[in-house]
């Protein structure tokens, strides 16, 4: 039986999710969340709720973990570092201060060769006049953003001059693609050359926000494997351990392009839990405890719904599922809109 404790930044579904997993091999979790109600204290060993920068609490945190792992990107920095010098932190600090940024990001992947939208540094409305060329165009805020918040479209030139922005943030201006579809690829890396790979998701968003994922992609194979392959080179050349998701863009041209990189597990890798012998979450635990590496399987086709808001209710007060379907509640203390509220997973 293992003994490893594993901690955990960050409290929300993500956190649920890879502590049931870590239940399954013997794995404990500590959580560290800033939200007393952060969902994930349901299904951890431990909870401890203080502030990212919380040092005596980061501290006795660490002191207790054998390794620490993050649930979400937008943890400081020197929360990250700190620890990382009482106990390894995966994936690496540095890879999530890299990922963390947008404009260092996308920076990142272009020097890998790998298409990315077009996209250039905004720090002030002087830098947004000459780029008539990148519109329309989606301004984002540089650091922080999820589920399309932080993000502004701008469809002229005519338009800037009217725009409320903070300058006080930086951004970045991408140049809006036209959308054919968009994919996801989730991969698991354990070491050089050691990874175990899912096969391309394909994702619907509404407001920004992801709708609906589903497996096979309806996806040409030069898509299928060229998706793959960035993905692979993208963690290998990051030294990636743990499971890593790649979001993509394909035009209507049949064009492929990195959106962005999620260093983390993925809300579109949720239908892995039942659709292959091994989950993103339990790939994860065993990739950052350094546990054994085991071929991926994949039982079934699937596809899952995101319940956003009061799309839960219904599901809690009358679950009435076939055999095939699969209801999770975050168990979240409050139905707020647009706030990811569980999901539903059909094998198909
Ligand atoms: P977040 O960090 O909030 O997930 P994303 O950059 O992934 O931000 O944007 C969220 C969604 O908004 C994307 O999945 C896509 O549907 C849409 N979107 C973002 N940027 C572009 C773009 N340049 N062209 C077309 N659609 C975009
Ligand atoms: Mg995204």
């Amino acid at each position: 039986m293992s003994e490893i404790t594993l901690g955990i930044l960050g409290g929300g579904q993500l956190g649920s999710m890879l502590s049931v997993a870590a239940k399954k091999l013997n794995v404990k979790t500590i959580i560290y969340s800033d939200d007393q109600n952060a969902p994930a204290h349901n299904f951890c060993d431990k909870f401890i709720n203080a502030k990212y920068d919380d040092k005596n609490k980061l501290y006795e945190f660490a002191k207790e973990t054998d390794v620490i792992t993050y649930e979400f990107e937008n943890i400081p920095f020197d929360t990250l570092n700190e620890l990382n010098k009482l106990k390894n932190v995966l994936p690496r600090p540095s890879i999530n201060r890299l990922i963390q940024h947008r404009l260092a990001e996308k920076d990142f992947i272009n020097k890998l060769n790998i298409r990315t939208t077009r996209y250039a540094h905004i720090e002030s409305r002087k830098d947004l006049e000459p780029l008539a060329d990148f519109l329309p165009g989606i301004l984002k805020t540089a650091t922080m953003g999820y589920d399309g918040k932080g993000q502004c479209l701008i469809n002229n030139i005519e338009q800037i001059s009217s725009l409320n922005i903070d300058f006080s943030k930086e951004y970045i201006l991408e140049k809006l693609v036209k959308l054919k579809k968009e994919i996801s690829v989730i991969i698991t890396r354990f070491g050089n050359n050691k990874y175990e790979i899912y096969e391309p998701i394909e994702n619907t968003h509404e407001d920004q926000i992801l709708r609906y994922s589903k497996i096979p992609a309806d996806i040409n194979e030069k898509l299928f494997n060229q998706s793959k392959n960035w993905a692979i080179q993208i963690s290998e050349e990051l030294k990636y351990i743990g499971t890593l998701c790649v979001e993509f863009f394909i035009d209507r041209n049949e064009n492929l392009y990195v959106n962005e990189i999620a260093p983390r597990v993925h809300n579109s890798g949720h239908l892995t839990i039942n659709a292959y012998n091994i989950s993103q979450f339990e790939n994860h635990v065993r990739a950052v405890c350094s546990m054994g590496q085991i071929p991926l399987n994949k039982i079934s086709n699937a596809e899952m719904i995101n319940l956003i808001g009061n799309q839960i209710v219904s599901y809690r007060n009358n679950p009435k599922i076939d055999n095939n379907q699969f209801f999770f509640d975050y168990l979240k203390n409050e139905i707020k809109e647009k706030r990811k509220m569980g999901h539903l997973t059909t094998l198909k």
